[in-house]
């Protein structure tokens, strides 16, 4: 097969979709034309076109489609000629094989002790796909989630935003489907997957009742209801391979024994450019996982669970977890991650400027964007996660925080398109100065605990080195100074544009009205965010103007506040995908730093359940 790419056609050229025949979406005769022109032979030697991606490019006044086909031709010499002829150029090129390869296969009788069992901690989409292809090579993994199947899942999450009642354990960011369940369902990533697990998992996500465009779409999304449609269909797949998913059940400790290993063998292999220093020296005893221990949250009882091998696919709003591995000797680095606000347009704004006079045509949807500005503060703005057509949500997982994000059904029709407008901090913007740090220890993790951290972040200082949690403390408290200018409600505080530029408090929205829900109190952001946030995001706002006409619109609405952009930690691994000095601990996902967004968390879970399979497998690693 040869794959083409950069094949362009007219908008007009498109057919409108006829519900139901998956064919008439693509202008097939059109693109065999082409691409018979393209390859210089009739249009009778090509047998058959698949459509691989569908893109449009907006840059010119006409629009165009960019299509990326796979062809077959009748004579298959021929094929293996042409290919020849054009091998160096980039959009000519043999159609690439995008099956999953299982790297391992497990004796039916696996596991042989129940300790070998497979353990996953956390049922996002990192842990649904290291689970699932854990279960696919025959491992039968026992999924443990701290949060609530979907459908209870649900019913907590919309007591937020419609009651103000807050379930700390279930919620946007806990339970079945993790934090990408009540989301814009976005399912692209920039990661570099020479191995297409991606197209994996995009094809596990059909195979589950996902709409098929998602296959072709360069954007693809599928919104919140199917979202969680296609995450009951997966954890049944899992059962039915012989996986097991506890719902309910928190891990609150790792049994940990001490092993001759050293920990610098990991510390070699690891390659960790852009992070600060590991709080744990290379010199310290290595240790091994031997059991994890459960917290049943429906009974309150505790139970011990032996197990050798743990994905941790915990997401990045786990921050109990994440003290509880601090305090057990896992390695953790402080990461940079980003802060700022939802920002809210008309949608129709967006299109406009995004569309010009295609807007409204039935095949481009709601317009997306994706904007970045360097500010001279030395800081970078730039949008996150944009939803269009969809809404903003309160995302807190805590008690007296308010976090924002936002969400979207498959038909994005709703009012207002909405984005993260972010900052990007480094560990060096995290809180430092002590002792004056101290208390916002003590509000982040309590008076004993937050003095003991504040201590070693002092000490940690003083070598020029950022204590891992320190990132949590400034996400917490950010969160509760948004609560607080909120009306300590979990209404969210808000500001338009205009007053936020001309650095005055607002005190009503104008044209734009908030979507966040329970409600969003008109105020002034620099009650909650840092100087160097609100300079930069100033500056932002008309530069950003200049690319998309009406972004600084002065009704245009910003609340907040985003926090929980990425994990403000890492926990390191090394090449064999386990942390560096507790063998057996397989970090994964976004809360360990390996991954941003739905479909890099479960290809990230998907490449760890490979390398765990294959350890317990005793098989060499896959590529
Ligand atoms: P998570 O999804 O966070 O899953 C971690 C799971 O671990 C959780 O279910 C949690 O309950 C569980 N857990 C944590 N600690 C424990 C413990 N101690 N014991 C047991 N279980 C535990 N990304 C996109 O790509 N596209 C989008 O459109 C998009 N929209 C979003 C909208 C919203 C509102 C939010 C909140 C996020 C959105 N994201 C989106 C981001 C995306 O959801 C995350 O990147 C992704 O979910 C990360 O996957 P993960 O599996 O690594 O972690």
């Amino acid at each position: 097969m040869i794959r083409l790419s950069e094949l362009k056609l007219d908008l007009s050229a498109l057919p409108l979709p006829v519900e139901g025949d998956a064919d008439s979406v693509h202008p097939l005769s059109a693109l065999r034309s082409l691409a018979a022109q393209t390859l210089g032979v009739p249009e009778a030697q090509i047998a058959n076109v698949h459509v691989h991606k569908r893109s449009f490019d907006a840059r010119s006044v006409q629009l165009r489609v960019v299509f990326v086909i796979d062809l077959q031709l009748t004579d298959t010499e021929l094929e293996a000629e042409l290919l020849q002829r054009h091998a160096g150029r980039s959009h000519i090129q043999p159609s690439p094989d995008m099956r999953w390869h299982a790297p391992a296969s497990a004796p039916a009788d696996w596991p042989l002790a129940s300790e070998q069992r497979p353990v996953v901690l956390g049922f996002g989409p990192c842990g649904l796909f290291a689970a699932l292809a854990l279960a696919q090579m025959g491992l039968k993994p026992l999924v443990l989630e701290r949060g609530r199947p979907v459908r209870q899942r649900t019913a907590d999450t919309w007591g937020l935003w419609r009651k103000q009642q807050l379930q700390p354990e279930s919620n946007v960011q806990f339970g079945e489907g993790g934090a990408g369940l009540f989301s814009d369902g976005k399912l692209y990533s920039q990661i570099k997957d020479p191995r297409w697990l991606g197209r994996k998992v995009l094809q596990e996500f059909v195979a589950a009742g996902a709409p098929p465009d998602i296959l072709y779409q360069a954007h693809p999304h599928i919104g919140t209801f199917r979202l969680v449609k296609v995450v009951q269909a997966l954890r049944e797949q899992i059962i039915a391979l012989g996986g097991e998913i506890r719902f309910e059940q928190r891990v609150s400790s790792l049994l940990l024994e001490p092993c001759e290993q050293t920990v610098s063998e990991g510390l070699q292999t690891a390659a960790q450019p852009d992070s600060q220093p590991a709080l744990h020296a290379p010199e310290q005893q290595a240790l091994r996982l031997r059991a994890v221990r459960v917290l049943d949250q429906a009974s309150g009882t505790e139970y011990v669970w032996p197990c050798e091998r743990l994905v941790l696919a915990l997401g990045h709003s786990a921050r109990d977890t994440f003290a509880m591995l601090h305090d057990a000797g896992v390695a953790l680095q402080a990461k940079p991650f980003s802060i700022g606000v939802r920002i809210e347009h008309p949608q129709g704004l967006i299109d406009r400027a995004r569309w010009g006079r295609h807007t409204g045509h039935p095949l481009l949807g709601a317009a997306d964007y994706k904007l970045v500005h360097h500010a001279a503060n030395g800081r970078a703005v730039y949008s996150f996660c944009m939803c269009p057509g969809g809404t903003v949500v309160a995302a807190t997982s805590e008690a007296g925080r308010v976090v924002t994000n936002g969400m979207s059904q498959y038909s994005r029709q709703e009012r207002n398109a909405n984005a993260g407008l972010v900052v990007a901090i480094e560990p060096r913007d995290f809180p430092l100065d002590f002792p004056a740090a101290t208390a916002a220890w003590e509000a982040a993790f309590g008076p004993e605990r937050g003095r003991t951290y504040a201590q070693q972040a002092q000490a940690l200082a003083e070598r020029g080195q950022v204590h891992p949690l320190a990132g949590v403390v400034l996400q917490r408290d950010l969160e509760a100074r948004a609560f607080v200018a909120g009306g300590s409600n979990y209404c969210a505080p808000g500001q338009r544009v205009g007053d936020l530029l001309a650095q005055r408090a607002s005190s009503a929205f104008g044209s734009v009205q908030p979507s966040y829900q329970p409600g969003v109190h008109p105020t002034d952001l620099a009650a909650v965010l840092p100087d160097y946030a609100l300079q930069a995001l100033r500056e932002a706002l008309p530069a950003f103007g200049k690319k998309i006409r009406g972004f600084d619109l002065p009704d245009a609405v910003l609340t907040g506040v985003e926090t929980r952009t990425s994990s403000p930690l890492r926990i390191p691994r090394g090449d064999n995908f386990q942390s560096l000095n507790v063998h057996g601990l397989y970090p994964a996902g976004e809360g360990a730093g390996y991954a941003g967004g739905i479909l890099s968390a479960a290809v990230d879970g998907i490449r760890v359940a490979e390398a765990l399979a294959c350890a317990a497998l005793g098989l060499p690693a896959p590529p």
